[in-house]
């Protein structure tokens, strides 16, 4: 079976400014790693828009609109907040990022491939329904797995986030629902301060495990199968949705755990192993964060290998 690798050049456009590290060059590493011959076998496609009905499953259509209409001319940037900055280019790319996730979802949910990646920004998990901030301004997965439930007839969709910040975004539309799991390793305190372990959602439906500063990868990987994994296990996901966001590692300028590739390496394995056992292998994965470009590259391709090999 084949991997998709879905993105877009409008990922390119959107213009955070100098010195901003969710920058366009991110991109660019991750695909020139993905370049090399070795990725022959990946299906590739480019990100189409996502529509508003689909964005409205989680995005009230006001915050929708709102956001699609700031156009900025030229160079100048709106900054959303401190950190969230959008340029010309940013209403496509954020409506693109959303139909990357998309896309994924109905490649594995029909059939074509069993796994795939999408390769976009900005990110989406720190996006609420109506709340941007922390360089997101639509959830890409919460849409992702609201479309899959919405179009391909499935019910449980897990969302495991191993991005170093937690996801609050993504947590706000899971907690509320027992279909939903959403599960978060990160460093605390970091960005944006949640993601206690007394933030359990519904029926355990949200499981927590902040980790200090300075965590290695055994302690990732015990976090993972020792709180995580069995929660996943149980929940029995139809669909795994992955929020891979790759600022756990050891190199990152932002946070200061250190996970190294094969670290992440060891997780993306581990997932699989459950997307095989409980929904015939079906693997989406959304890149979030991941700021030292090499660290980036390196265990982006690694993590996409992982899904080639699924
Ligand atoms: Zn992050």
């Amino acid at each position: 079976m084949t991997t998709l690798l879905v993105s877009h050049p409008s990922f390119l456009e959107h213009d955070t400014g100098p010195h901003h590290p969710e920058r366009p060059d991110r991109l660019r590493a991750v695909l020139a790693g993905l370049d090399d011959p070795s990725f022959g076998e990946l299906v590739r496609r480019d990100a189409p828009a996502a529509s508003l009905e689909e964005l409205a499953r989680v995005h009230p259509p006001e915050y929708v609109e709102a956001i699609l209409g700031i156009r900025p001319v030229a160079d100048e940037r709106v900054h959303i907040d401190g950190d969230t900055v959008m340029s010309r280019g940013s209403a496509e790319a954020v409506q693109r990022a959303a139909g990357a996730a998309i896309a994924s979802v109905d490649a594995v949910m029909e059939g074509r491939t069993h796994t795939a990646f999408a390769a976009v920004r900005p990110p989406g998990h720190h996006a609420g329904p109506a709340t941007p901030g922390g360089f997101c301004l639509f959830n890409n997965v919460a849409v992702a797995a609201r479309h899959a439930q919405a179009r391909h007839g499935i019910r449980r969709v897990a969302i495991l986030d191993f991005d170093v910040h937690h996801g609050q975004g993504t947590q706000a539309v899971v907690e509320p629902d027992p279909d939903l799991f959403y599960a978060s390793t990160h460093q605390y305190p970091l960005y944006p301060g949640t993601g206690s372990p007394r933030e359990r959602g519904v029926a355990g439906n949200v499981v927590n495990v902040p980790l200090a500063a300075g965590t290695e990868g055994e302690a990732f990987r015990a976090a993972w199968a020792d709180r995580i994994l069995p929660a996943l296990d149980t929940f029995a996901p139809e669909l795994v949705i992955v929020s891979a966001g790759f600022d756990a590692h050891a190199a990152d300028p932002l946070a200061q755990l250190e996970v190294e590739t094969e670290d992440f390496v060891w997780l993306s394995e581990e997932l699989l192993e459950i997307a095989h056992r409980h929904a015939r292998g079906r693997l989406v994965s959304v890149l979030e964060g991941g700021y030292d470009l090499d660290a980036l590259a390196d265990a982006v391709t690694a993590h996409v290998r992982s899904l080639m090999r699924a």
